[in-house]
């Protein structure tokens, strides 16, 4: 039995009274309203949201390892309203007013997620500083220009750009040349709110099976290794770990992200730093990269750079990587020189999902029963509650503001097979730094590479 608790910084600091001790396995075949396979944030919302709706409905969430074991539980903590999709995309398929009336959706879902915790007393450390996305080079200054006019023009204003002092004032990074903030996003302890959702939606009746490998989906039954369930409406809620179900091989690919955690830093760092609002940060680089203050002091950092492996494989080993840790831990203190020395304490990583058309989706197919969620990318923790509560609408037959948004129905097509698949996204994932490492030796915009991102990400 591996030990959860060392799967990442989160586990590892959950409450004492959770062990992460695996709850029973399936004992044998049953009957039931609803199958979840998949006990992440998708699974655990739809569950909750279902069972709030309808407490006497038989819902089963069917788990491989235990509830919070995906990317749900180790992410970066951003509850965020960005999507995957660009707004442009979603204008161009469904109208304007649709892409506005999505993102809307989204900043309303960031504010939904504090407010569920709060009324289930989940403790999540839900702090909603917003999102800084620092400006440390005149190409990231005029990307930044640019992102703030894209979404002026959508009508959406909030976003502010901060000239260096305003922003030296919320965090005091290195090369400011300002920053740009988004109100809508909060921090999050992410393991405290997948586990402390699993407890809830158990204390209300659901039953959860942990321990228990789906094999397979089909209409009305999923099939396990410990029996069958028989269900009116099975929800896949597996995300990145999708190509494990039969005939899902190319639905999705995963992709990994890694992080690194501080070990908590002394307050005369803090006040040197700031981040005193929790806000979550990123620069203007072309990689990505995410951080956090989190509620007790430390820096918890993340960015993408592992590799991706052949045929879709997820294994432990590929949680660490030592060169891509590294280089996180170098990105860090070139951001915050202030943290010096600091031990890293934690060193962890997980796959989430990326679809072929980096557009996510939730659904029901009324005729089969069978329901879906996912597509995030690196973006599913406001997202996933979104889901929930979009797929308790659908399977409770309600229209609602939510059953018609634009990503509603949406099927991603699949991923080529291998080896096209490994190389070409091999290749993909070295393009950002190749254009990161471009701009910092000519002090110029990056345009090829750009461009071939943004055809890649449907931009
Ligand atoms: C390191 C990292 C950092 C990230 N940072 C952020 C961030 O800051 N903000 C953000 O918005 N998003 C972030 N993400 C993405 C976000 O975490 C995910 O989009 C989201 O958690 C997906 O939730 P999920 O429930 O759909 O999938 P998961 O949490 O992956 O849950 C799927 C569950 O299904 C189970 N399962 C899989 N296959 C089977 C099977 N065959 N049988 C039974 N059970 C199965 C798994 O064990 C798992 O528990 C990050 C992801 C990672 C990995």
């Amino acid at each position: 039995m591996p030990d959860h608790r060392s799967l990442s910084l989160w586990h590892d600091t959950l409450p004492a009274d959770d062990t992460m001790q695996p709850r029973a396995g399936l004992a044998s075949s049953t009957d039931v309203d609803i199958a979840i396979v998949g006990a992440g944030f998708t699974g655990l919302w739809t569950a909750h949201y279902l069972i709030e709706a309808d407490p006497s409905l038989r819902i089963v969430v069917l788990e491989r390892d235990v509830a919070g074991f995906g990317a749900s539980g180790r992410n970066g903590g951003w509850a965020s309203a960005i999507l995957p999709m660009s707004l442009d995309r979603i204008a161009a398929e469904h109208g304007r007013d649709e892409a506005i009336r999505m993102q809307r959706t989204m900043y309303a879902s960031v504010d939904e997620v504090g407010r569920a915790a709060a009324e289930l007393g989940i403790e999540c450390h839900f702090a909603k500083g917003g999102q800084l996305d620092f400006v440390r080079s005149a190409p990231q200054a005029r990307r930044a220009r640019a992102h703030i006019g894209h979404l002026r023009a959508f009508g959406l204003d909030d976003v502010r750009w901060l000239d260096p002092d305003e922003a030296t004032e919320r965090a005091a990074a290195s090369d400011l040349l300002g920053a740009v903030h988004d109100p809508h996003c909060a921090a999050i302890h992410p393991a405290r709110l997948v586990r402390g959702l699993a407890a809830s939606v158990e204390r209300r009746g659901v039953e959860i099976y942990e321990q228990t490998t789906v094999s397979a989906i089909e209409p009305g039954a999923v099939v396990t290794d410990h029996g069958r369930v028989r269900a009116d409406i099975v929800v896949r809620a597996t995300e990145g770990f999708t190509p494990s179900l039969a005939g899902l091989k190319r639905a999705i690919a995963p992709i990994y992200s890694l992080m690194i955690a501080t070990e908590p830093l002394p307050d005369s760092v803090w006040s040197e730093i700031g981040l005193s609002h929790r806000d979550t940060f990123a620069d203007g680089r072309h990689s990505i990269i995410y951080g956090q203050r989190t509620a007790d002091g430390r820096f918890a950092f993340g960015g993408r750079g592992a590799p991706y492996h052949f045929a879709s494989a997820i294994k432990p080993e590929f949680d660490r990587d030592d060169k891509v840790h590294a280089m996180l831990h170098t990105t860090l203190r070139e951001l915050f020189p202030q943290i010096g020395d600091a031990a890293i304490t934690h060193r962890w990583g997980g796959a989430l999902g990326m679809p072929r058309d980096w557009y996510c989706g939730v659904g029901l197919d009324a005729a089969t029963g069978m329901a879906w969620a996912g597509g995030y990318v690196g973006d599913g923790v406001t997202t996933t509650n979104l889901a929930g509560r979009t797929l308790a609408d659908l399977i409770l037959r309600r229209n609602t503001e939510l059953t018609t948004l634009p990503w509603v129905g949406h099927r991603s097509r699949n991923w080529e097979p291998e080896p096209i698949r490994w190389l070409a996204i091999r290749s993909a994932l070295k393009l950002p730094a190749a254009a990161d490492r471009y701009e910092a030796r000519t002090g110029k915009n990056e345009r090829a590479r750009t461009w071939i991102l943004g055809k890649l990400l449907g931009r």
